[in-house]
């Protein structure tokens, strides 16, 4: 099968001919419809998280089950499917409560083993961690639900339990913070945008943020966000993930507040502080967040279904297989501010189009 592949750190990835996956026995092999290039391979890519070399990136995807293994119940070739991008086991404590996101022998496609940047991938744990698509979700929305969408809808929902008229402060308006955006205002929330970027913040706007704050490097944006809400965000989500944002964020928060942190905090070091002074006066709730389990992606396709969540505005390019590489290459810098690329298997590529 075809895959985009890279050999080492930092090395161009290119596409390669690679052997077919073979199928778990608990798990299945998918065919690949759609996948998202997330900010996350590129970090694998560069080093910053370990991954087995030669490496095939990819953990945002849509497909169809091809091949089942004797151990699975639940699913047939031919389903249409989605996966959440921490796999549980399927066998621990969290995992039989429904909680994959935090199991302790998770695999995650496209940092444990083998991505969806292919015709076709393995996953593991298939009765636990697969996802039934809607026909109403077409496979590049699906895909494009990815961590960032995912992750912002639980952080919001499940975490925060945040409520129609409640003031939602975003501190961080890349993928994640836009999904975020977005879902607050279409579950009825009062949505502010913090960002350093200008056009960050524009598109926060579009999206319908009510409030955009241009915040400098080291400046902090709680004071501003104080006074808009007249006392504070009821919800507070750090989406970036630095110290400046988490302490702001936190600062940001009314009396019994929710802040929820889901920036990963790649890179930044020591593990940084949190005002915890203001957590006890205030009585702020902290939660941390790491994508959601298979178990909730019912309730938000549902509301993607019915036109309630439209991810499909978060969704920039649309390219091929053959343009993957180069694409995720390009995620150096700024996480992207056009919206998310998602890779569509079978489409043809311009090139492809003129030759046929
Ligand atoms: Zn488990
Ligand atoms: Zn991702």
């Amino acid at each position: 099968m075809r895959a985009v592949v890279y050999r080492g750190y930092g090395v161009m990835p290119e596409l390669a001919e690679v052997p077919e996956p073979g199928c778990p026995e608990d798990g299945v092999v998918l065919s690949v419809a759609a996948t998202g290039v997330c900010r996350s391979d590129w970090h694998a890519w560069k080093g910053h998280e370990p991954v087995p070399l030669p490496h095939i990136p990819g953990h945002e995807l849509a497909g169809v089950v091809a091949r089942v293994g004797p151990a699975v119940t639940r699913w047939q070739p031919g389903d249409r499917v989605t996966v959440p991008f921490a796999c549980g086991c399927g066998r621990c404590e969290y995992c039989r409560a429904g909680d994959a996101q935090v199991c302790p022998d998770q695999t995650q496609p496209g940092f444990t083993g083998p991505g969806s940047f292919a015709e076709r991938v393995a996953i593991h744990a298939a009765d636990t961690n697969l996802v039934a698509l809607p026909d109403a979700v077409d496979s590049v929305m699906a895909a494009s639900l990815g961590c960032r969408f995912a992750t912002a809808y639980r952080a919001l929902t499940g975490h925060a339990r945040l409520r129609p008229g409640e003031w939602l402060a975003v501190h961080g308006c890349g993928g994640v913070g836009l999904s975020a955006v977005h879902i607050g205002v279409a579950l009825g929330a009062r949505v502010i945008a913090v960002d350093v970027a200008g056009p960050a913040l524009a598109r926060a706007r579009d999206l319908g943020a009510e409030h955009a704050i241009l915040s400098a490097t080291n400046t902090d944006p709680a004071p501003d966000i104080h006074d808009v809400t007249r006392g504070g965000a009821h919800v507070s989500l750090d989406a970036l993930g630095s110290a400046a944002t988490l302490a702001s964020s936190v600062r940001s928060l009314r009396r019994r507040g929710r802040h929820v942190q889901v920036g990963l905090l790649l890179g930044t070091g020591a593990t940084p502080p949190v005002p915890m002074d203001l957590v006890i006066a205030r009585e702020l709730e902290i939660y941390g967040s790491h994508g959601m389990a298979a178990r909730d992606y019912p309730p938000m396709l549902a509301q993607i279904a019915d036109g309630t969540l439209r991810p499909g505005l978060l969704v920039g390019e649309v390219i091929g297989l053959e343009q993957a590489g180069a694409a995720l290459a390009a995620l150096d810098g700024p996480s992207s501010r056009a919206g998310m690329t998602v890779i569509e298997l079978g489409r043809l590529t311009p090139a492809a189009r003129a030759r046929s």
